[in-house]
């Protein structure tokens, strides 16, 4: 049923590429929360008894921050691939998460090639080191591997800088080394953050990434509910998200997102919609920013 990666992995990167790091622009939000902190010590300095006011603004700034953080789609703390760059045009993407899975995986991989559809898939870096075939074999049937992280913490939006620097860094080596090829995108476990997530990510030359729509086919009863949730609104540049890892089965022990990608599959061509990967995407950009630079 499944077939592992081939020895010539005909679309595998000529050579591996490494991320190149991009500079950290603080977003209006932190700049005004910054702004706010830097108010209350000097409005505490002038007159101590405006305490409360003080400490008011700092716990309303934190609470923004923190809600910003568990908003997966929000761009409050920094850039978020939430839909593909404009010049995708009809083209849609689709995210495939929490893998490799070594059953859910290499089906998923039949199922693309048999409608020879290209996705990118947002892999854990434990499980690509358990599983490392299936990482090769992602590469070489012309996917794109992603970074989301090494351990898949639920508590990584509650993490300092440097817990959540170590936990990318080391996604980022063990995917690199085993694809062959450095991610260029990273997505929170869960889809959660703080503040600190973008001066990392920018530090790694990674984009963050979440979606427009996703199934939540982890937890869902029927392939049904999470099809119509991918494809209700379905719209050139969508971004979608589904897994290979934590799929929830349906009564016949089936992942359930083995029946929603046909269904998908279906709707993207009947509203005449191509399928490409987030990496491509951000390659031609580059492409077209270096084109304009020319004289
Ligand atoms: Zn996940």
């Amino acid at each position: 049923m499944s077939s592992p990666s081939s020895p010539s992995m005909p679309f595998a990167p000529a050579a591996p590429a490494s991320a190149t790091s991009r500079r950290w622009k603080p977003s209006p939000l932190i700049c005004t929360a910054a702004a706010v902190h830097a108010g209350a010590a000097v409005a505490l300095a002038a007159r101590p008894g405006a305490w409360p006011w003080a400490a008011g603004g700092v716990a309303a700034s934190h609470l923004v921050l923190t809600a910003a953080g568990l908003w997966p789609r929000s761009t409050l703390l920094g850039p978020n691939w939430t839909r593909l760059p404009e010049h995708a045009g009809q083209r849609i993407a689709l995210t495939i998460d929490d893998g490799p899975d070594p059953e859910v995986t290499p089906r998923v991989l039949d199922l693309l090639d048999r409608h020879d559809v290209r996705a990118t898939f947002f892999c854990i870096g434990d499980l690509a080191r358990r599983y490392p075939r299936w990482i090769e074999a992602i590469v070489a049937r012309g996917h794109a591997v992603e970074n989301h992280s090494q351990r898949h913490r639920h508590t990584f939006s509650l993490s300092g800088p440097l817990v959540m620097k170590r936990e990318i860094e080391t996604a980022q080596r063990t995917l690199t080394e085993i694809a062959g090829v450095a991610p260029r995108f990273f997505r929170a476990p869960a889809g959660l953050r703080n503040p600190f997530l973008e001066p990392v990510l920018c530090g790694l030359g990674l984009h963050l990434a979440s979606w427009t729509r996703r199934g939540f086919d982890t937890c869902a009863k029927d392939s049904g509910t999470v099809t119509r949730r991918l494809t209700t609104g379905l719209a050139p540049r969508d971004i979608l998200l589904v897994h290979d890892g934590h799929a929830a089965r349906d009564a016949r022990g089936e992942p359930l997102v083995l029946d929603v990608l046909p269904a998908l599959l279906r709707a993207a061509a009947e509203r005449q919609l191509q399928w490409t990967t987030l990496r491509a995407c951000l390659n031609e950009e580059a492409a077209e920013i270096d084109h304009a630079d020319l004289p």
